[in-house]
């Protein structure tokens, strides 16, 4: 399908509610809009997943015939690999090479997840009963059965907007949930082309629908809707709050992929230039719109000049550019908002006497680009130290030791991620195990697995996506007593 087709399509999808555009964000021009649907498509769409559950023409099918689907999904997303790309790169402005990197992971976790289709197992237990309530004895056989969840609705940000769709539907979908999925205002182009893919590969009518709209009208009626049994969100830790609140109305089940603040602490016996080079990548990649992003980078005090120096060099290396810009690494912000808030809270820093190393200004050209700003001399009550920028500025700050280094990384809100650049092993190790987060890389960033956890500690979140784990969060555990 063409380009052009997607944008026409988008803007004919039926909805009550406010028009919407949909704005490149590296040259701020509106390249289609949508109706938001608010909450009459969203009572709509929860009435085709729960028909479709109540069914069972999904959750009912062999294990076998689900992954035999979820994979022929992951043959069709590369199959349409490049309008996939092209379209989130023209919707979240970010070059076409990082969106060409995303996709193979978006496919593979298809085919991941069609794995556990034929996995999803309980337990059995031998239970000799003593004295229950009854007093008496009984030989029992007990076992556990894996059961889905049951309605599912997902809202999800506008970073890596394919990516964060998949990330969710292909474990609910292996587990046997009904779906409905309400992807960013911002960019809504590659959720409608992906639920196109999920029809032609052969998921049945009703199980995935798809609500366009704003997070407060569609997003809060989805989090709030009585009949839905589990919300899955990705989005700020402010939102997930809401979500959580919403939530309460029938006690649905919540899981939660929040903001980071994550802390990298670069120790004086690091492989330097890599350390420099990675710490420097950890932030500025995706423009600092990922939720992993090394944001807090901490150098101990005798390399820390070095440093410095070097991240900032990197940053005043990297090329920013829109999707069709030769050799561009880091596109623009995703909205004017967003513009607006990260400069925010640089100027706001300026004022309070931060040292600005390097950036701290926004692009003289059309689009929402923020040179990569590295800041020191920042006070440790600063908001902008305590608070998600989510975009393209590092604070970096001196430690002693190891007790301080974990100390400051560890004072924080957040627990999303970390990381440590040592050639001591065992210091790697230990101070692994004493960052308060879900994920530690040790001498790298931005690295995962599909086969690894993935979700934050503290208010980064609640559950684990990925992995067993990923399915585990769209299944209910049956316990089965049986009189022998
Ligand atoms: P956001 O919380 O503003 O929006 C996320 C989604 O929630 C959007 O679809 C939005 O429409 C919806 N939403 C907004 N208000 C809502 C409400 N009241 N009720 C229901 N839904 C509502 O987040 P954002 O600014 O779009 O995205 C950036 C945030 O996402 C950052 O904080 C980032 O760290 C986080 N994020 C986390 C992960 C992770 O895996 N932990 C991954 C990506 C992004």
């Amino acid at each position: 399908m063409s380009l052009q087709s997607v944008l026409d399509k988008v803007s004919e999808v039926p909805g009550a509610g406010e028009l919407i555009p949909v704005i490149n964000p590296a040259t701020e021009e509106q390249i289609t809009e949508f109706r938001d649907g608010g909450a009459a498509a969203v009572d709509e769409a929860v009435a085709r997943a729960r028909a479709s559950f109540r069914s069972g023409v999904w959750r009912n099918l062999p294990g076998r015939e689900r992954a035999r689907i979820l994979w022929k999904v992951a043959d069709l997303i590369e199959a349409r690999g490049s309008e996939l790309v092209q379209l989130d790169s023209l919707n979240n402005g970010m070059p076409f090479r990082s969106g060409e990197g995303i996709l193979p992971s978006a496919a593979e976790l298809f085919r991941y997840y069609a794995g556990w289709c034929t996995k999803v197992e309980g337990t059995s237990f031998d239970i000799q009963m003593t004295a229950g309530i009854t007093g008496r004895q009984a030989d029992l056989h007990g076992y556990t059965l894996k059961e889905p969840i049951g309605v599912v609705g997902m809202i999800f940000p506008w970073n890596g907007p394919l990516f964060n769709a998949c990330i969710k539907l292909a474990p609910a979908l292996a587990a046997g949930c009904s779906c409905v999925i309400k992807p960013a205002e911002e960019t809504p182009l590659t959720a409608f082309v992906l639920d196109q893919i999920l029809r032609d590969a052969g998921v049945p009518e009703g199980v995935v629908n798809l609500v366009f709209g704003y997070g407060h009208t569609a997003g809060a009626a989805l989090a709030a809707h009585p009949d839905v049994d589990k919300v899955a969100f990705t989005g700020s830790t402010e939102v997930g709050k809401l979500i959580v609140q919403a939530a309460s109305g029938n006690l649905k089940k919540v899981s939660l992929e929040l903001g980071g603040k994550s802390p990298v602490l670069i120790f004086d016996d690091a492989a330097m230039r890599s350390a420099t080079v990675s710490a420097a990548m950890g932030i500025f990649s995706g423009s600092g719109q990922g939720c992993v992003c090394g944001s807090r980078i901490f150098v101990q005090r005798g390399v820390f000049d070095q440093v410095v120096e070097g991240i900032a060099a990197v940053a005043d290396k990297l090329r920013l550019g829109g999707p069709t810009d030769d050799g561009a690494q880091l596109g623009p912000l995703i909205s004017k908002k967003q513009l607006t808030r990260v400069m925010g809270y640089v100027d706001e820093g300026k004022q309070e006497g931060v040292q600005v190393v390097t950036g701290g200004n926004r692009l003289d050209r059309k689009g929402y680009f923020v040179h990569p700003t590295v800041l020191t001399n920042v006070s440790t009550d600063a908001r902008l130290y305590r608070e998600e920028i989510f975009g393209p500025v590092v604070t970096v700050l001196p430690f002693e030791d190891e007790d301080e280094a974990v100390a400051l990384a560890n004072d924080t809100t957040y627990g999303l991620a970390g990381a440590v650049y040592t050639q001591n092993v065992r210091r790697a190790h230990r101070v692994a195990r004493r960052i308060e987060a879900g994920t530690i890389t040790l001498n790298c960033q931005l690295v995962y697995d599909h086969q690894m956890p993935f979700g934050g500690y503290k208010q980064s979140g609640w559950g684990r996506e990925y992995a067993r784990d990923g399915i585990e969060m769209y299944l209910e555990t049956k316990s089965v007593y049986s009189q022998l």
